[in-house]
Formats: structure tokens, sequence, C-alpha cells
């Protein structure tokens, strides 16, 4: 086994991230949606409280809308829409016919507005979009004029966005907040509230992005139709991907391509696909990831539109520089820029410019690869995508490291460290977790009552609605009668609270564990550290443990393999530690320890126990023994000589940083900072932003620890 020098972290390739992005804001809108509901989908602020579809309900002004959306223009005007991405040329010249069959004023007339000035700023129709919003903005009806507004703030804001400013697009989209459903139709404002999300996962507001996604998604359930639901489960799916949630983006996947089955169209294929492809890649899974893509590609050229072909083109490419098959991704992003270019598209053409820069690094034509990666990667910073840029930079270092140009290698990590702090940053982080939390909590709740609903359980608390009921009819005769029956209703539903509670508690510690290794996961450490971290300062030796090329143990031996390996090494993490140690299981190979004591020579004690540990015996699988290593990064806290007090997120991205280096140095190796020439978090802060140069200079002093001798190429 030759050593690959990969320092391959977060797989979300800016390649695969773009092309996907640009489908978030694609088409939709609802058909002549059952009205049920609509008027009481409320003030249609994002908001993660308010949970499960658009609820039926009837409200003042319900039926003026609902007849509105009775009327079969609405069909029509739905037919068009699913099309549209496909043929905006065609799409348009229909709704251009269809206009005079709307009222002047009317919904109707606005959502077809809406749907042109999409068509038109996609085609990049200058003329075309400036008369849409002259109509919009000289709107004669009172009745829907909220609705013409929303519209009209669409219509800018895209076309913002295509002009490449995408903070001002979300800035222009921010009233968004204040639009209820019945001022404007559901499609309006899913179409307005999934832009959103677009727009906010562009610009690294990924938490936001999670909330508008899921208000677009509350709407789709409340029209129930399945391609609508395929569509926004799949821009959750992407999301999620997005936010490094592997998990939920999966889950949504699944059921996105489920609902897509109900209804298909080659366009929603291809969107669902292609999102499938992105999340099957990120996990490892090549086999699978590649039919997917190429069904994707499959479902665009049936769709025959070249946008379409374009972005799967690029996808593809972006899977085949993962799998270093250079050749094959430079001929598809060559294929794909010139569809780009002609459909003048600037993020199909920034992602394929960027696709064949890296395809040239592969290939050996550093400079010249370099140099157009570069260039593509300054016109996303200086249009806001935030996000895009972040994991360019860090595909770049991925690809030079491989290419063998170290320097610049570390220096992109460098860059994308910088970015991806920005974007995920420690708040957004705190606050995505949170708010998963919270979506969460809802499912559980969802699912107490499930379980409630055919146990004893559920059989208590109605019978002690019961005891309630005959209470109050008794009340009027017998007060003494009443009074007992009270105390008897109040024990049940006493009992019946405590059983909840008990069964919320189980359910709870349930949610903290990892139920792979059965070790606690990032929200038991959320739990956890308001407890250990007086005012939130970190006091004792933290270590950040990432398994070395993983990826490689799951393609070579499986994912099973990769599973046995994981909860191999946490066991033997965890024989390696006292009962009150913390260990966490932070993400999918990274571990996470927190231990109780500031001695330096502990922690790197240690830390060599553990690389030994993990690194000997070979972990078995079936007949095999597979060879596992890993990088740690450590440091005690106060830091030393200053005892420098941090925050336990700030605390977490220095040993993080430490881990980088101990895998940029080769892996297999430990590297704990035993003190940094800071007074405060600001000298920290720039002191850490490039570690390997403070080291260099003897700002800040390194431990390094190394594994035992590499035993794999005589074992495999
Ligand atoms: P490096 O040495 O740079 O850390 O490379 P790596 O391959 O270990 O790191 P990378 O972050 O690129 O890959 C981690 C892989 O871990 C990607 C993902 O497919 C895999 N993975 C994540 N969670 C699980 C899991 O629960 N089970 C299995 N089998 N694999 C997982
Ligand atoms: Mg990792
Ligand atoms: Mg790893």
């Amino acid at each position: 086994m030759s050593r690959a020098p990969a320092v391959t972290r977060a797989a979300t390739a800016p390649g695969r991230r773009r092309a996907r992005a640009c489908l978030l804001e694609s088409v939709r809108a609802g058909l002549l949606l059952s009205l049920l509901g609509l008027t009481a989908c409320q003030p249609a602020g994002p908001g993660v409280d308010s949970a499960g579809p658009v609820p039926v309900a009837a409200a003042t002004g319900a039926s003026a809308l609902e007849e509105e959306l009775k009327q079969p223009i609405w069909q029509e005007l739905e037919r068009i829409e699913r099309e549209g991405r496909s043929h905006p040329a065609a799409s348009e010249h229909a709704l251009h016919e269809l206009q005079p069959r709307t009222a002047p004023g009317s919904l109707a007339r606005v959502q077809l507005l809406a749907q042109r000035g999409h068509l038109a700023t996609e085609m990049r129709n200058a003329g075309l979009t400036a008369s849409i919003l002259k109509d919009l903005e000289e709107w004669p009806a009172e009745a829907s004029r909220r609705a013409a507004h929303l519209a009209l703030l669409y219509v800018r804001a895209r076309q913002q966005r295509f002009s490449g400013d995408l903070r001002q697009a979300e800035r222009t989209m921010a009233p968004l907040a204040g639009y209820s459903v019945r001022e404007t139709g559901p499609r309006l404002l899913l179409r307005c509230h999934d832009f959103m999300a677009y727009l906010q996962a562009e610009t690294g507001q990924i938490d936001d992005a999670i909330a508008s996604a899921n208000e677009a998604l509350r709407l789709a359930d409340g029209m129930g139709q399945p391609w609508r639901r395929a569509l926004v489960m799949s821009n959750l799916a992407f999301i999620y991907h997005q936010a490094q949630q592997l998990e939920l983006a999966q889950q949504f996947s699944v059921q996105s391509q489920a609902e897509a089955n109900l209804d298909p169209s080659p366009a929603l294929l291809y969107d669902v696909h292609t999102t499938r492809g992105i999340i099957l890649q990120t996990q490892g899974w090549v086999g699978q990831a590649q039919q997917a893509k190429q069904a994707a590609l499959d479902a665009a050229r049936q769709s025959g539109s070249d946008a379409l072909i374009a972005l799967a083109l690029g996808n593809f490419a972006d899977f085949h520089l993962n799998q270093g098959n250079y050749p094959q991704a430079l001929e598809f992003s060559e294929q794909a820029l010139a569809l780009a270019i002609a459909s003048q598209n600037i993020d199909y053409e920034l992602l394929s410019r960027h696709n064949r820069g890296i395809a040239k690094i592969g290939l050996k034509r550093i400079e010249e690869g370099k140099r157009e990666v570069l260039e593509a990667l300054a016109r996303d910073e200086q249009r806001g995508a935030d996000t895009n840029a972040a994991n360019a930079w860090l595909e770049l270092g991925m690809h030079l490291e491989r290419a063998g140009d170290l320097p610049a290698a570390v220096d992109a990590f460098h860059q994308h460290r910088r970015r991806i702090d920005q974007v995920l940053r420690n708040e957004t982080r705190k606050a995505l977790l949170e708010s998963q939390e919270s979506y969460e909590d809802e499912r559980r709740a969802k699912e107490i009552e499930l379980l409630n609903r055919g146990n004893s359980l559920k059989q208590e608390q109605l019978r002690a609605r019961d005891l309630q009921l005959w209470l109050w009819a008794a009340l009027g005769g017998c007060i003494v009668l009443s009074a007992v029956l009270l105390g008897l209703a109040y024990q049940r539903i006493r009992r019946t609270n405590q059983a909840l509670a008990h069964s919320n508690a189980a359910l709870k510690t349930a949610s903290e564990r990892d139920p792979l290794t059965g070790l606690a996961n990032r929200r038991h450490f959320l739990a956890a550290i308001k407890r250990l971290a007086e005012h939130g300062q970190i006091s004792g030796s933290l270590f950040l443990i990432d398994i070395d090329h993983f990826k490689r143990i799951n393609d070579r031996h499986g994912h099973a393999a990769g599973d046995s390996v994981l909860i191999e090494i946490a066991q033997r993490l965890r024989a390696c530690l006292r009962d009150e140690d913390l260990l966490v299981r932070w993400g999918g190979e990274e571990f996470l320890i927190l231990v109780n004591t500031r001695e330096a020579s502990f922690a790197s004690t240690l830390a060599q126990r553990l690389l030994d540990q993990i690194a000997w015996p070979t972990v078995k699988h079936g007949t095999q023994g597979i060879p596992v290593t890993a990088s740690i990064g450590f440091a005690s806290f106060p830091m030393a000589p200053h005892e420098l007090a941090l925050v336990w997120e700030r605390a977490i991205d220095l040993v993080d940083t430490a881990m980088y280096l101990a895998k940029a140095h080769g892996r297999n190796q430990a590297y704990g900072i035993a003190s940094v020439a800071a007074v405060d978090e600001v000298q920290l802060q720039s002191l850490a932003g490039d570690m390997e140069a403070s080291w260099q200079a003897g700002q800040l002093e390194l431990i390094t620890l190394h594994g035992p001798a590499r035993f794999e190429d005589s074992r495999q």
C-alpha cells in the first residue's frame, strides 16, 4: 500500500455544490391546490417552530382565493411551470400567449408574471425582465397588491443573483418573512422560500437556509403534490449535505426519490438523481454514486435541455475528479463549459472552469490549472458565493497535494480553513445544531404520539380524560362527588404525565448516543460542555482524533468493514480513558476527548498511548486484518505560558488546526500545542491562523509524536 499524500477532509467539493445549488430555485409552484389549509398557512415567517403540513382551516378571505385558484388557467400555469426549466424560450412564448387570458390585477396574472420573470432572468433577457418589473411596479389592483410586490422582489432578486450579487439578492428577499399564503397564494410563496433557501445556503447562512427550505416543505405538504414535495425534499437534502449532516441529507434524498417516482418527469428525475449522486459520493459509495450521476445525465438528455446537460456533465466531471480519472473529467468539463457559455449561465460556467482547472492540475499541467481555478474562485468571491469559494479552496488544496505541489496545497488549505470558519461560524454551527434539535424534537414528539396510540399509556390518557368529562357532567349535581372524581382524575393525569416524562427521558438518553459506536454524540457533548466549561471556557486537555485515509478503508474493504473499524477504534479509545473523561464521536471518523487534567506531560503520554492503541493490532474484520492509523491534535487549557482561557469552540478550532498539521506532515502523528506566545484571543487568532509559520517562527511550541512504524506494507 503506497501512501497517497491526500489531505481530504470535508468531502463537499465545490463542483458538486454549485451544480446542485443552481437547481434550488428552479421550477416550482403549485397547481390547483385544494386550497385546503391555504388560508391557515399563517404568517409566512420561515419559522421552524410551526410544524407539519399546512393545516385545513377556514379563514376570512379564504373563499375568494379558493375560487380564484379553481380557475383552469392555474392548471395551464402549472404545466408550463413544470416544463419551464428544460425549455425556457418555449415556456416564455406559451406564457406570453396565455397572458391575455388572465385578468389585469388578478392573482393569476401575478403568478404568470412571476413565472415569466423567472424565465426572463434565466435567459438573461434584460428588456423582458425590465418590462415585467414595470408591470409589477405599476400594479392596478389593491386586492393582489401584496402578491404583486412579492413577485417584484422575487424577479428583482433573481436579476441581482444573475448579475453576480448574491448578498444583495438575499437582502432584497428579506421582507419575505412578512408575507402570508393568504396574500400571495401558495405557489409564489413556496417559490420564494425555495429561492431564499438557495440564496442563504450560497451566502453561508446555512441554518437560515434550512429554516427556509422547511417552510417551503410545509407549503408543498399542504399542496399535496408529489413532484413538489420531491423537489423541496431534494433541495433540503442538498442543504443538509452542505451543512455536513449526511444522515439527514440521505434521509431526505431517499424520501424525495420515493415522491418523484409517484409522478416522474425528466427534469424532476434529474434533480433527484443529482442530489442523490452528490450525497452518495460524499459518503464514499462510489459505485452507487456513479450510477446516480449516470441516471441524472440520462434524465438531462431526455429532457432535451442544454442547461441541464451542462450541469449533469459538470457533476459527472466532479465525480471523475474525485476518482482521479482526470482525462475523463477534463473531457466532461470541456463539454459542460461549451454548453454553459452558450446558455450564458455564470454558475455553470464557473463550475466548468473550476473543474477544468482541477483536471489540468491532475494531469500535471499544474500552473495552467491553478491559474484557471484561482480565476474562477476570484469571481465566486467577488459575487459573494462564499460557501462555494470555501469549498473550492479545499478541493484545490486536495488536488494540488495529490499532484505534489505541497507549498501551494498547504496555502490552499489555510485559505479554506479561514473561509470555512466564516461560513460555518461557531455561532452558525451552534444554531444549526439547535435548529436541527428542534426539528428532531418535533419528530420525536410525533413518534411518542404514535407509540402512545397503541399502548396503555394512551389508554391511560384517554381514561383520565374520560374521568375529567365525567367530572364536569357531575359537577352541577354533586359537588362532593365531583371533588372526589377530580382527585382521581388528577392522580391519573399525574401518572400519565410521569410515564410520558419517563419515556421522554429515555428517548433523550438514546438521542445523545451514537448508534454505531455507542459513544456519546455531539448533542451530548453540547449538553455536557454547558456543565463542564465555566463561562463557556474550557479547562483540561482536549484531543481531536481523525482516522487516516478512512475513505480508502471503505473503498477497499467495504462500508461494513469501515463500520467495524469505527466500533473497534471507539472501544480502544474508551479503554485508554477513565470513566469521568468525555469521549465523543465528533463526526464520521472523528473522535473528541476532553480530559480533566492540564498537566502537559500527561496529555502527551495519553496522546502517544492513543496513537499506539489505534495502530496496533490491526482491526479484524472477518478474516481480514485492516491497518488503521489516526492523526491527533491536542492541547491543554488554559493555554501556557500566559494561562490564556478559551471558550470551547475556539479550543476545538485550535486542536483541529493542530490535527490538520499532523495530517499534512504525514499522518499517524499527534501534534500538541504546548504553548503560544499570545496574551489574548486576538493574538492567538493571528498566530493560529498560520500555525505552521508561527511554529517555524518560534511563537508557538508544538509537541510532535509519532505512531508505531507502518506495518501495512507487509500485511496487505
Ligand atoms: P484523511 O486522512 O485526510 O482524514 O482522509 P479520510 O479519507 O479519512 O477523510 P475523509 O473526510 O475524506 O473521509 C471520511 C470518510 O468517512 C467519508 C465517509 O464516507 C466515511 N464515513 C463517515 N461516516 C461513516 C460511517 O458511519 N461508516 C463508514 N463505514 N464510513 C463513514
Ligand atoms: Mg475526517
Ligand atoms: Mg480521516
